[in-house]
């Protein structure tokens, strides 16, 4: 429980305490606090203006301070700045970027205190802020410019955007900083034997004595517990005077206290020599010219090499770095060598962590306890005071992208501002970068960095298109071509590793009515249901709706019905049936959904107890065995045929990056590549391992059809219970946005691909422009003239630059 907070009838506190309001419990809006003119109005909520507050003499009285809250009303949509009464007893300790708590209606709420106003809003009884919340230390400026920056550029309110600068444990009250009892001898450690022999009748107490003479003076009391003293004899022993003690935070440490042995750094290659020379220049650039740096290497350059040895040289100069790597890729592997390099100055932030051990290594950061976090997305808003340099490895990723809740952030985009507020290096590192991040450099706004060879001219391995169309034709018609089985016998008796990959889960992806054509489709959402062998049953993969097989077409009751596609798990049973001496593993999310499992999956194919480890996208990146010479892609086409005009890059990166995986060690890879479509341009250039000529015709393409980079797209989703209704609210944002002001281009409303979800219609429109800053001030625009729609079952949420239009 925050101290301070009132009680709200139960001891304790409780849910209703909670000083982040939930959706479940949006207070109403208030009226004693009168917003301030607003920065700009509220976005989508439209929150009903406050109510006139009828003015109560005196008001103020002389020497009344006044402080500028952003409460937490994200729940509810609204931009505002609200002001408060600052209490005298409270203004010393008051600085801006406070979390302050705060009255507002009928409950509190948290808020971030931006400062002191001369002015106060006129007519209008303040109430006082109720309080400082102790856990969360101040926000530093800079953050706070950075959440206003991202709010403005992905649209959101700017209490959404606080909220990033905050761990989510932070705002539930179970998550505090654990306290422990230490213990303290009030004498030597020979007197306290001494002491000890003489409590002959009191043996727990003697035996407290001995363990902490032994340990020198002072142990916790878990420590002591566990050695076999219990509670009462220490509270004894601090009755009579005989101990001291001493309350302490304890840390959780994600790491287990796991120790790692110190590495010394290798020889840098010629290659990683010249790279960290551009980036020493870099970091030595005068103030505003520091240009980020795109480090374009091929997989197995040793980038994470240069990585460590960049953040060695800021280090050295007294500043922190942050590291952004995929959450996928966040692996022990990857966060030993961090540690093997910089030991204790590192934190990390990721999801396997609990909530305890997320909210510790934040403190950490705040703190300067650490100089390194090695973190995903969210890691970007680290609260690091003095950052001098920022990296993104595999920097095209997708989950770079947050999808919801807003603000849908890019944490590319977000780093790049914050590298400028913090007159930080940024380098983007990739073996296939994006496109938006290649053509910054090659327009000359990025720094290009190239790395083309491997660690000791381990040769890339050769990629080889299998087309499957001639397999049919030969009358093969298994999951495995020709190609493909030999591929692996040759890789299994030379006593080396595979790598199987496909994007799909499940055993087949859809059951197919072969008299009228349709697919079986989950009840809730318009995508087709998936056949799950292990427990026999079908799978929804958007909203986990589960159904037995059928045994006659829904749609036409034929009994023609029959499971089509494969996916991982049909592979996983095939091999099995084809090769049963192989030892096999599947890892995607049906086989990782137990903590630790993804862990215990890659531990056991590192140890060679594994021979093919099958997977999705989830073994595509980062890994790094040296024993694993063949990489399989059991169907290219998943991805290819997406209708996204991303799709061919997607399928690019996806091939080049499981390439990648394949003789990374001193033995020679090879990567067989399955597909019915052989001569699409991503295969064409993954084959050649040849990004730029991949860059050249896409961006081409992009530039045609005024795609990204050349154009920025704003998807706005409106989705609800009805279609009727959704497809009318739909048509009347259009028209709301063409009213309001809106100039750019508007694409649609259409139904999305995905076009009921959840039992959700969704609709939406895509707007297109070239200038993102002129589109989203247009939006805020026309959003702050009114009411978009009256339907109250109707959602709307806004992605700018997004990733996925599905
Ligand atoms: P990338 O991140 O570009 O895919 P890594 O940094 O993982 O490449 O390097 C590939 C392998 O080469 C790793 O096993 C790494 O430890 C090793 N390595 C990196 N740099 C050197 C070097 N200078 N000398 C020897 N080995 C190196
Ligand atoms: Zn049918
Ligand atoms: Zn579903």
């Amino acid at each position: 429980m925050i101290p301070g907070r009132p009680s709200q009838g139960r001891p304790g506190g409780g849910p209703t305490g909670a000083p982040w309001p939930t959706e479940a419990n949006r207070p109403a809006p208030a009226a004693h606090a009168l917003p301030d003119q607003p920065r700009q109005s509220a976005l989508w909520a439209d929150p009903e203006p406050p109510a006139q507050p009828t003015p109560a003499v005196p008001l103020f009285r002389p020497g009344d301070r006044f402080g500028q809250v952003a409460v937490d009303l994200t729940a509810e949509g609204t931009d505002r700045l609200f002001t408060y009464l600052i209490p005298p007893a409270l203004a010393p300790q008051l600085v801006p970027g406070q979390w302050v708590r705060v009255p507002f209606g009928p409950r509190f709420l948290a808020g971030l205190y931006l400062g002191q106003v001369d002015q106060p809003p006129e007519g209008v009884k303040l109430k006082p802020i109720a309080g400082i919340l102790p856990e969360l230390p101040p926000v530093p400026p800079r953050l706070i410019e950075l959440a206003r920056w991202t709010a403005d550029r992905f649209l959101s309110t700017f209490p959404a955007a606080l909220r990033l600068l905050v761990p989510t444990e932070a705002r539930r009250e179970q998550v505090r900083t654990q306290r422990v009892l230490r213990l303290l001898l009030k004498s030597t450690p020979a007197e306290a034997i001494a002491q000890a022999e003489m409590l002959k009748r009191a043996p727990k107490q003697a035996l407290a004595l001995r363990l902490l003479a032994e340990a020198g003076g002072e142990l916790t009391q878990p420590e002591l517990v566990e050695k076999g003293v219990d509670q009462p004899v220490l509270r004894t022993m601090l009755q009579k005077g005989i101990l001291d003690s001493t309350l302490e935070d304890r840390r959780r440490d994600p790491f287990g206290g796991e120790k790692v042995e110190q590495e010394t750094p290798p020889q840098l290659t010629p290659e990683q020599r010249t790279a960290l020379s551009a980036v020493q220049q870099e970091l030595q650039a005068p103030v505003g010219f520091r240009q980020p740096i795109l480090l374009h290497g091929v997989t197995g350059a040793g980038k994470t090499e240069l990585y460590l040895r960049s953040i060695a040289l800021v280090a050295d100069q007294g500043k922190q770095a942050i590291c952004l790597v995929p959450e996928i890729a966040l692996t022990p592997q990857m966060i030993h060598r961090f540690r093997a390099r910089f030991g204790k100055a590192v934190a990390v932030l990721h999801s396997a962590l609990s909530a305890g051990e997320r909210f510790d290594e934040w403190q950490r950061i705040r703190r300067s306890e650490v100089s390194i976090v090695v973190g995903a997305r969210s890691a970007i808003f680290a609260p690091f005071e003095n950052v001098g340099l920022i990296i993104i490895d595999e920097e095209h990723e997708s989950s770079y992208k947050q999808e919801s809740p807003a603000p849908a952030y890019h944490a590319r985009a977000v780093a790049i501002e914050r590298a400028r507020l913090d007159d930080a290096l940024l380098i983007l590192g990739s073996a296939t970068p994006a496109l938006e991040s290649y053509q910054l450099a090659a327009s000359g706004n990025y720094r290009l960095v190239e790395m083309t060879t491997r660690i000791d001219d381990r040769p890339l391995p050769p990629v080889t298109l299998i087309d499957m169309r001639e397999e049919l034709r030969a009358g093969n018609r298994s999951i495995f071509s020709e190609g493909l089985q030999a591929g692996l016998e040759r890789c299994i008796q030379a006593g080396n590793q595979a790598m199987l990959f496909l994007n799909r889960r499940g055993y087949n992806t859809f059951i197919l009515c072969r008299d009228c054509g349709e697919a079986v489709q989950c009840p809730n959402c318009a995508v087709a249901m998936t056949y799950h062998m292990g427990d026999r049953h079908l799978a929804c993969h958007y909203c986990d709706h589960h159904a037995p097989l059928p045994t006659t077409c829904p749609n036409c009751l034929s009994k023609r019905i029959k499971p089509m596609g494969a996916g991982t798990e049909r592979v996983e049973e095939e091999l099995k049936a084809r090769y049963p001496y192989l030892r096999i593993a599947r890892m995607d999310v049906d086989t990782t959904k137990r903590k630790g499992a993804h862990a215990q999956i890659l531990g056991s194919f590192g140890r060679r107890e594994v021979d093919v480890l099958i997977g999705t996208q989830m073994i595509a990146k980062g890994l790094d065995f040296p024993d694993v010479t063949l990489v399989g892609i059991i169907l290219a086409d998943t991805t290819l045929n997406l209708p996204d005009f991303r799709a061919s890059e997607r399928t690019f990166q996806l091939i080049t990056q499981m390439a990648g995986r394949a003789g990374r060690g001193t033995k020679r890879g090879e990567v067989l590549v399955q597909t019915y479509q052989p001569e699409a341009d991503a295969l064409q250039a993954a084959q050649h391992h040849d990004f730029l000529t991949f860059f050249e015709g896409e961006i081409e393409s992009r530039r045609q059809n005024k795609y990204p980079p050349f154009a920025h797209l704003i998807r706005l989703l409106v989705s609800g219970d009805s279609e009727a209704e959704t497809m009318e609210a739909a048509a009347n944002l259009y028209a709301f946005l063409k009213k309001g002001g809106f100039t750019g281009e508007i694409l649609g409303p259409t139904p999305a691909p995905l076009a009921k979800i959840k039992n959700r219609y969704r609709h939406h429109l895509i707007l297109k422009g070239f200038d993102v800053a002129q589109m989203t001030a247009q939006i805020r625009a026309a959003f702050a003239q009114g009411k978009w729609s009256r339907t109250k079952s109707v959602n709307m949420s806004v992605d700018v630059d997004p990733l996925s239009i599905l």
